[in-house]
């Protein structure tokens, strides 16, 4: 399929969950990635998995000058056409047992790390003469999330950017949305138990877990053409978990 022939993108946190299924998606569908993430042997393997439209870069999210040279490196796949600003960390904590160096790590990955995603990539769109930044929020950047109140936080901060950036960038044929995905079955769900995660799926009107694949349906549909006229957008992907 071709629906992304001729368009990279750079993926953060694109190594394994959600930004992997983003990942082999696009490249199934013509198209080339950079997967540019902390985790660099898992990175690896999976470009080396896609073959020659894929290509990993080690980022962290949180450092400006690694993100220039992300940048650079997508441009040597092809021209630039978009973002997913995936990376994320949860570290779910109740209020008293919330430290700084806890509440400043989803500050500095969850919210910083966006920030300077769009910073730095958006003015390379601006050069490619537009694009699309799709932010990876959460349903906890809806609605208020009990036990985890840095995550929730930031997580709204980067809602809250997204319109920002949106209103910014429109003039440039750049648009931003956000996606706020409910509970979805990655290693990032790991800090409870699954039976946990489980009995909580219970509770919404779609009985079970999402999977990084669906999120992956919705994320292209962002990226791609289909969506042209949608910008500052926030769609949930939860099961009805936030109804
Ligand atoms: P995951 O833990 O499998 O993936 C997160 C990725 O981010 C990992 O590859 C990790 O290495 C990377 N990352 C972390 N810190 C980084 C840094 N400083 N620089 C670069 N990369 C970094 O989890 P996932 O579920 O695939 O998460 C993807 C996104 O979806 C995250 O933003 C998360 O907050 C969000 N989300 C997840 C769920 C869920 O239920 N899984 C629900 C709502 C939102």
């Amino acid at each position: 399929m071709s629906r992304f022939a001729g368009h990279t993108f750079v993926i953060s946190g694109g190594a394994r969950g959600m930004g992997a299924a983003q990942a082999r998606k696009i490249v199934a569908q013509g198209g080339s990635v950079l997967i540019a993430d902390i985790l660099q042997e898992k990175g690896r393997a999976l470009a080396d998995e896609l073959g020659p439209a894929a290509r990993f870069q080690p980022l962290d999210v949180t450092d400006e000058a690694q993100w220039a040279q992300a940048v650079s490196q997508a441009r040597q796949l092809g021209p630039l056409r978009g973002l997913v600003n995936n990376a994320g960390v949860f570290l779910p904590a109740s209020l008293p047992d919330t430290d700084l160096t806890l509440f400043e790590r989803h500050m500095q990955v969850n919210q910083l790390g966006t920030f300077l995603g769009m910073k730095v990539v958006s003015e390379a769109l601006k050069v490619q003469g537009g694009g699309s930044i799709v932010n990876i929020s959460s349903t906890a950047g809806l609605r208020g999330v009990p036990q985890a109140i840095a995550y929730t936080g930031t997580k709204w901060a980067v809602r809250g950017m997204t319109k920002s950036a949106a209103r910014e960038l429109g003039p440039f044929d750049i648009r931003v949305n956000s996606v706020h995905p409910g509970l979805i079955d990655t290693e990032m769900l790991h800090v409870r138990d699954r039976a946990e995660n489980l009995a909580q799926a219970q509770a919404q009107p779609i009985k079970r877990l999402g999977t990084a694949e669906e999120v992956a349906d919705l994320v292209l549909f962002l990226l791609s053409d289909e969506s042209r006229f949608m910008t500052g957008a926030e769609l949930t992907i939860d099961g009805g978990r936030s109804l």
